[in-house]
Formats: structure tokens, sequence, C-alpha cells
């Protein structure tokens, strides 16, 4: 779950991380407004899922309450990397003397925590990363054993940053750690890190991903209400079933996250696009069926249905009969691709095969069927 800078910001805050005042707005009037509270100088910046928002003019500073209205206008609904500005924070300015990158991350393969400590912020981490390597001093650290405070120091030594800042530094980066790990985080990155003229440590800008299954041991409810929505998701985990939604126009049924997950790869591998992926779980009985039927013929871009079903405990005629009731029940507006195997599957076919139709075709393998399944998309684009 990826949050906004400014709810990124109050994550920090919890953490008694220091960070700016700022107001959330979603008009420039209130944008305005917040201004006048917090006093000019501030700076008005785009709220958005994505980074670089400074790049593509979503970070402005505005020094009277004319550029606050100018910026604000001009932000809102400006177009960042595909995402559409509708939320602005609006922030006390800081002057900055020095701008670093910090941030942590799970190393998967290292099995540990890594951290990333740099004296070149305020630009990508990536490029540093490719330009100077050796600007970004590493830290990995045993999930169990946690992060001590002398090897926290050793890190920030080795990262060459300004001398006078160490202790602060270390201290955040304490309470950033913490934050990470107490608060399930995926993610945090501080980019930029600033030092004041004064010599104030303080957090600039906050890119935070908490890991929503551990959604019950937080109040996550705020960050919840702001995460974007595929209302095809909504209506599928509405009736409970394991559904994402993708960009393809072949709607995708499986039984079973595995195979759900060879059948989106089989569709793109014969060279089609796949418009969901959509597990119906083990008991593929009528009502699951036709809930997922729906769910699908819902979705406008769907041009081709692939039902890809591999009978172990799911009997293949619990499977057809789920199908042909699913169809009585539901106006189905494209094609169906049956692939049906396993445990009787024989049964399940010549249950089928009353109905086989160019509205319901059956094939034997799941590569047939995903050839078909496309080879139909493309006859209905034709
Ligand atoms: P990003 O482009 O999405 O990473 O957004 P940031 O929040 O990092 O802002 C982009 C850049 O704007 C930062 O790297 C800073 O250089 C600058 N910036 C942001 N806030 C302030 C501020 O309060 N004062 C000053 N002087 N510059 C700022
Ligand atoms: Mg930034």
């Amino acid at each position: 779950m990826d949050l906004f800078e400014y709810q990124g910001k109050q994550f920090f805050a919890s953490y008694d991380m220091p960070v700016s005042p700022g107001e959330a707005v979603t008009t420039v009037e209130d944008a305005v407004a917040a201004a006048e509270r917090l006093g000019t100088l501030v700076m008005v910046k785009a709220q958005v899922h994505t980074g670089g928002r400074g790049k593509a003019g979503g970070v402005k500073f505005a020094a009277d309450i004319d550029a606050v209205r100018t910026h604000a206008t001009n932000i809102l609904g400006l177009d960042i990397r595909g995402h559409i500005v509708e939320n602005l924070w609006i922030e006390k300015a800081s002057d900055i003397a020095e701008e670093y990158y910090a941030s942590f991350t799970l190393d998967r393969s290292a099995k540990k925590h890594l951290g990333m400590l740099s004296a070149e912020g305020g630009v990508e981490i990536e490029a540093v990363a490719e330009e100077n390597p050796g600007a970004i001093a590493k830290i990995w650290v045993d999930p169990v054993g946690g992060l001590a405070e002398d090897q926290c120091r050793q890190w920030v030594l080795a990262a060459k940053l300004n001398p006078d800042v160490t202790d602060q530094t270390v201290e955040l980066l304490m309470k950033l750690y913490g934050a990470y790990t107490d608060g399930d985080a995926d993610l945090v990155e501080i980019n930029p890190l600033i030092v004041t003229p004064e010599g104030r440590v303080h957090v600039l800008d906050a890119k935070v991903t908490l890991d929503g299954n551990a959604g019950f041991r937080h109040d996550l409810a705020p960050f919840d209400a702001t995460q974007p929505r595929d209302e095809r998701e909504a209506a599928a985990h509405a009736k409970g079933l394991q559904y994402v939604g993708l960009e393809g126009s072949v709607g995708v049924i499986a039984n079973g996250a595995g195979l759900a997950m060879s059948t989106v790869d089989v569709v793109n591998q014969v060279g089609g696009k796949p418009a969901n992926f959509l597990d119906i779980g083990g008991g593929a009985n009528a009502d699951v069926m036709s809930g997922a039927l729906e769910v699908i013929n819902n979705d406008p871009a769907v041009k081709s249905i692939f039902i890809n079903i591999f009978g172990g405990i799911t009997r293949g005629e619990e499977v057809a009969n789920g199908i042909i009731e699913a169809m009585n029940r539901v106006d189905i507006s494209s094609p169906i691709v049956v692939r049906l195997d396993g445990t009787n599957a024989v049964v399940g076919w010549s249950l089928l095969d009353p109905y086989l139709s160019d509205r319901l075709v059956m094939e034997p393998t799941m590569l047939d069927a995903a050839q078909k399944a496309v080879a139909l998309v493309e006859g209905a684009a034709s």
C-alpha cells in the first residue's frame, strides 16, 4: 500500500521524526487558505503515487499568496507519469544547505533489511547508483538482531556526510528503522533528507509503502481511503473472488492461483493480452462460476473469455454444470473457450457437448485454448 508523501510524513512524525508543518488540500481556495495559516513561504506539492514530481512540475515554491494560487491551479489536474493530481500538500518551505538520501527496504536474496544512505540526495538514487555507486553506503540489518546504534554510526560515517550532523543523522536513522519495522513497511525512503543552514537534519520528502497484510496490527483506514480503486477489483472482491485487473482483452478464469498465473502467462505467450487474473479456487460450482463470469462480463475491454480448469478435488461435471448454469444466469457478451482437464473431465465434456457453438468452444489443451481465445479477440476486432 503506497502512501502519499504527506501521509508518509505523518507516519514518520508518529515515530518522532522531524517533518515540516503543512496541510493537505484538494482545491485552489483551500490551498490559499492553508498558505495563509502556514505563512508564506510555502511549497505547493502534488500528491501522487509516483516519484519525480519535481521534474514534472509538481513541486513549486511560492513566495506569496498569488504564487500559491498560480501553482495550485497549474498542479491540480496535472498528469505526472499517468497519475492525475487531485491532492496537494501545502508545506512550510525549508532552507536547504545539504541534500542526502536515506532508505530501508527488504533485500530478499540476502534475507535482511537493506539500508542505503548517500550524501548525494535530491536526485534519483538510480542515477547515483549508475554514475557514482561508491556514493551510496549500504548496510544489511539482520531482522532478528535489529539495528544497533554503533552499527548505524559506522554506516553514517561510511556515507561521508557532514561530520557536524553525525549524531543527529544516527538518531534519525534509528527512528527510521523503528518506523520501518514497527510500522510493517516494505519501503521507507527520504529523498531528500536535508540539513538546514542552522544545521538541523530534517525530512523533506517521504516515500512509504506499507504491507497491507499487516493491516490487522495497524489502523490503515486513512491510507486505504486514498488508494487508487479498480472498480472491477472492488466488484470481484465483494464476491469473495481473487481478482486482479489487467489491461488486456482476454478474460481469464482458472482454478488455483498457480494455474491462473500460468493462464495469464500462456495468453501472453501466444500474443494476447489478459484482461485479468481470476482464481475461483477449489469449488468451481455454479454460484462461483456465475459470479466470476459476471465480473468478467462487466469489463467492457473483454472480447473473449478463457476458462481454464484442472480438476483435482473439483470434479469435471461440477465445473461443466457450473458453466452451463452460469450461462443461463448471465447474459454473456463474449465467446467462451473452455479447457477442462483432470478428474472426471470426460464426464464434463459430454455435459458441455450439446451447448457447444461459436459462443462456447472447447479445446483439448491449455495452449490450444489460449490460441483460440486470442484468435477470437482478433476476430472481434476485425
Ligand atoms: P520529488 O521530485 O517527487 O522527489 O519531490 P520532492 O519532495 O523531493 O521535491 C523535489 C525537490 O524540490 C527536492 O529535491 C528539493 O530540492 C525541492 N524542495 C522540496 N521542498 C523544498 C523546500 O521546502 N525548500 C526548498 N528550498 N526546496 C524544496
Ligand atoms: Mg524526492
